[in-house]
């Protein structure tokens, strides 16, 4: 057994080899003590004649948990099944890799951690030897599959574009080909793995896409795209077992990353486009825009939010339809109904064309495209407007371009309809081999063969009552059994009255079976045509089926129609039940964000009261947004943000009316302490991100900045805030949401053009603290820390005292220690003066607006360990170490009430 053990692991080197025995999936010697120590099991021992090895295992069947801690831990695991019976097997059974998970290719269920996709990717290179003069092909390919989905994406560019689409896609597992490591960044959270190299030759790409795509070198765009996606093919096909071409691969994609609104990870995942951080895990716009019929509709519709338009005629294209079909509740519902019941017609086509459907595969085929002139009618239905003319019906067809566009390309294909009409039985078993799959009439063979078993059997069915006459035996019966077939039973008081001609068959405890040199004649007749039929029928079955599959292309086109039209009717439907407003698209280069009334598309369907705020941003602005905590900023950002997201993508937005420019790129930045599920989510990674956006920003973007510079020190992350800001500002022309809750960079608003204040504030009523989450234009109340605990109710000699302190705090120089950040070199130009006093700015929430500049002084070190005269020490500690931004009222309460005892106790 160990060296059949040894045997897989070395055909499985980079993996972890589980050996089913039994129940049990075992590890042995080195593989068991990884086991035993990241599975917490226990290591035992195995002894054979060759000696005594470690030995741990999991259960079979509840290896979930484990095996997600094995993929945790980095591993992938090389599943070795019993391929053998081992009852029936002689001497040791027979086993073999069936599965090898891995972080990117998992599919079960179980181990996926949601719904979301999940890729693993490859990354190649193109040509690297030279030819002749030319410089070798400097892009890079990028080829991902999604496991679970079955989609296999491919596109190439620069290093740059690729890191970002990876970025975006964010494989669980990354295979680098050679040449391309410097291609990939380091520091990423991507589980890297340099795969057989093998797989990344031309030759072997290749031959792999072929199943998978027809004449791949016609397809993709250069050798890069070619060798990424048939490394990536081979690698999944190399986690399936190795079993040749995966079915659920339907469809191969390529497309270009810059004909779509680049949303990098960061903003995909901060916007929660498809995944929410918070509890709610299901509350994300997907969900919201998702009330598609179909597999093939959802699909479209996470594609085409995955990657919004960036063509201004696209866009209006599109929001042309979901006003058509907004419009127009009977035809939406129609397509709604009709499409309900059309299978999953890509997977369904791509196991068509592999040779892998079934009978029943046909016949789904065969319901989808049933639904076609269903949906044509209904599509063509005249407008209620229009007039009685009985011909209108006729004649009628979809207003908008879009529509009759789409209407055109539902293709019925009648030959494939009508070819599995007649050659597929109605409800077909699974099996294909043993009959019972094509129709009677569709084959005059067939039909004879089947004509000849019948006969056969109509005569053995009147052969009981026809032996009963002649032996008189009224008890006698004809039966059939798998080994002996058919007999003649006679009970054992009968059996004086047996012919001649029978033949004993079987002895029974009362009775005898016989058979007649008759019969046995006609049940080899009837075994003999019944097994040609089987076999003729798996002919003509598999027949139909590649005549289906000459018309792949025509029905994967049909596919795409079929999906576009769901996703339309789905954008529509959330428009009308949501009450959505069509965006006007303007195209002039300068026009900014404008909107009314506009709302968050998640948020406000749990909000009982959600509060509809405007946005005016004009092109190249930077909303400096403060406000305390909860009172709407993040909020209020990320609507504005989802609602360029959802025009983009073709659909009306929360809004009661929005003019949108059409933009290339969104970013976002959610500063380190708000990230609540980026657990491991760093002051590094902060700062890693918000290099991407100062190196990729411009006028063309919409950039949100929540809370920057939060996960550092006060004084630091101020001075990053406020530099970001003028950056962006200065240098990028990007449109701009920045929340924040340094104070002091409202006063940016004074002296950069562009830059204005929004704010949100709270008020008191009925004794509690009230968001009114509506957002005004200039800055906010620098003090609202102190001002929420007065709302709140803290008593007013506590509250008074605050402000002392805060003022007493505001007075003294640096008493945050800073240490000076600016040597004088840089204090030239008018605009670092209030960077410099920015800086010198204590206590984000504590200054009664802008300090004047006669009181500053350079800080110097000595004033750190110099709390204000009147204060004790502790105090003082405890006051600066308060973060307010973090505090909540009821916190900031109770750090007041113990701030008070303390200096009672002082006195
Ligand atoms: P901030 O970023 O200022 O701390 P958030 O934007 O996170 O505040 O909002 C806090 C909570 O307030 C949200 O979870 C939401 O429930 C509620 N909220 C935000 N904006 C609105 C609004 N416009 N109308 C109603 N409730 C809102
Ligand atoms: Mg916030």
């Amino acid at each position: 057994m160990l060296s059949q053990y040894a045997d897989l692991c070395a055909a499985h080197e980079d993996a972890l080899v589980l050996f089913q025995v039994g129940d049990f999936y075992e590890a042995f010697c080195e593989a068991a003590e990884t086991v035993a120590r990241v599975c917490e099991v226990t290591l035992t021992e195995r002894t054979d004649s060759t000696g005594e090895y470690p030995m741990a295992g999991i259960p079979i069947d509840n290896a979930a948990p484990y095996l997600e801690a094995l993929l945790d831990a980095g591993y992938r695991v090389a599943l070795g099944d019993q391929v053998e019976d081992a009852e029936q097997a002689s001497g040791l059974v027979d086993r073999a890799v069936t599965e090898v998970i891995t972080p990117g290719t998992v599919v079960d269920d179980d181990l996926l951690e949601s719904g979301a996709a999940n890729y693993v990717a490859a990354v190649a290179r193109g040509a690297t030897e030279k030819r002749g003069t030319d410089p070798p092909d400097p892009a890079v390919g990028l080829a991902a599959v999604d496991v679970a989905t079955g989609e296999c994406l491919v596109t190439a560019g620069d290093p740059e574009t690729v890191v970002e689409e990876l970025e975006r896609l964010a494989p669980a597992e990354l295979l680098v080909g050679p040449d391309a490591g410097d291609v990939v960044p380091t520091v990423r959270d991507w589980t890297v793995h340099r795969h057989d190299p093998d797989v990344f030759a031309r030759r072997t790409a290749l031959d792999r896409l072929d199943p998978y795509v027809p004449a791949p070198e016609r397809r993709f765009d250069g050798e890069a795209e070619l060798r990424a996606a048939g490394a990536v093919l081979a690698y999944a096909e190399y986690t399936q077992g190795d079993d040749g071409p995966l079915e659920y691969v339907s469809r191969v994609r390529r497309y270009d990353p810059r004909d779509h609104l680049r949303l990098d990870a960061a903003a995909q995942g901060s916007l929660e486009l498809f995944e929410n951080r918070g509890l709610g895990a299901s509350d994300t716009l997907f969900d919201v825009l998702d009330v598609t019929s179909c597999a093939l509709g959802r699909r479209c519709l996470e594609r085409w939010l995955r990657r919004p338009l960036v063509d201004a005629d696209a866009i209006r294209s599109r929001h042309d339809a979901v006003a058509e079909l907004a419009d127009r509740t009977l035809v939406r519902e129609g397509i709604a109904d009709a499409l309900a019941t059309a299978y999953d017609l890509e997977r369904l086509v791509g196991r068509v064309s592999r040779g892998r459907a079934d009978a029943r595969d046909l016949r789904s085929l065969h319901a989808t495209l049933a639904v076609v002139p269903e949906l044509k009618a209904t599509l063509a239905e005249p407008p209620p407007d229009a007039t009685d003319d009985p011909g209108a019906s006729e004649d009628s067809l979809p207003r908008t371009d879009h529509l009759r566009d789409l209407h055109e390309r539902l293709d019925e294909i009648a030959a494939v309809r009508e070819l599995i009409d007649d050659a597929i039985a109605a409800d077909p078993p699974q099996e294909i081999t043993e009959g019972g799959v094509i129709r009677d009439g569709f084959d005059a063979d067939l039909d004879e063969l089947r004509a000849t078993e019948r006969e056969g059997r109509e005569w053995v069915a009147d052969l009981e009552q026809h032996e009963r006459d002649r032996t008189g035996i009224d008890s006698l019966s004809v039966g059939h059994n798998q080994v002996h077939g058919y007999y003649i039973e006679v009970t054992d008081a009968n059996l004086g009255r047996v012919p001649d001609d029978y033949r004993r068959r079987q002895t029974l405890k009362n009775s005898e079976r016989y058979y007649t040199p008759e019969l046995k004649e006609r049940e080899e007749t009837i075994v003999g045509a019944a097994e040609r039929a089987d076999a003729l029928e798996y002919e003509l079955f598999v027949d139909v089926r590649e005549r289906v599959a000459e018309a792949t292309e025509r029905i994967q086109a049909l596919a795409d129609a079929l999906a576009e039209l769901d996703a339309l009717a789905s954008l529509a439907g959330v428009a009308v039940a949501n009450d959505y407003v069509r965006p006007t698209v303007v195209t002039e280069p300068d026009a900014g964000i404008r909107i009314e009334g506009g709302r968050h598309p998640v948020v406000e369907r749990t909000e009982d009261a959600f509060v509809p705020n405007d946005a005016d941003l004009p092109r190249g602005s930077v909303a400096v947004i403060t406000g305390p905590n909860m009172s709407g900023k993040s909020t209020y950002m990320r609507q504005v943000a989802l609602t360029v997201v959802l025009a983009q993508t073709g659909s009306f937005v929360p809004a009661q009316a929005a003019r949108l420019p059409v933009l290339s790129r969104v970013f976002t930045r959610v500063g380190a302490s708000d990230d609540i599920a980026g657990g491991q989510s760093t002051f590094m990674r902060e700062m890693s991100e918000l290099t991407g956006i100062l190196h990729d920003a411009g006028p063309d973007s919409l950039v949100l900045l929540d809370e920057v510079g939060r996960g550092t020190a006060t004084t630091d992350g101020r001075a990053i805030a406020r530099a970001a800001a003028e950056f962006v500002h200065d240098e990028l022309g990007a449109t701009t949401l920045f929340a924040t809750h340094y104070h002091g960079l409202t006063d940016l608003a004074a002296d950069r053009e562009r830059v204005f204040n929004l704010h949100f504030s709270a008020t008191r009523e009925d004794g509690d603290v009230t968001f009114l989450h509506r957002v005004v234009r200039g800055a906010s109340s620098s003090s609202y820390g102190v001002e929420v605990a007065e709302l709140a109710g803290v008593p007013r000699p506590v509250v008074e005292r605050s402000r002392e302190l805060v003022a007493a705090d505001e007075d003294s120089p640096t008493p945050n220690g800073s240490e000076p950040v600016l040597d004088d070199a840089d204090g030239g130009t008018p605009h670092d003066v209030p960077l410099r006093e920015f800086l010198a700015e204590d206590d984000d929430e504590g200054g009664p607006g802008a300090p004047s500049a006669d009181d500053r002084t350079t800080p110097s070190a000595d004033d750190r360990t110099t709390p204000p005269a009147d204060l004790p020490p502790d105090v003082a500690e405890t006051l600066r170490d308060l973060d307010l931004a973090r505090t909540t009222p009821i916190e900031a309460l109770n750090a007041l009430h113990d701030l008070q005892n303390r200096l009672d106790d002082d006195e």
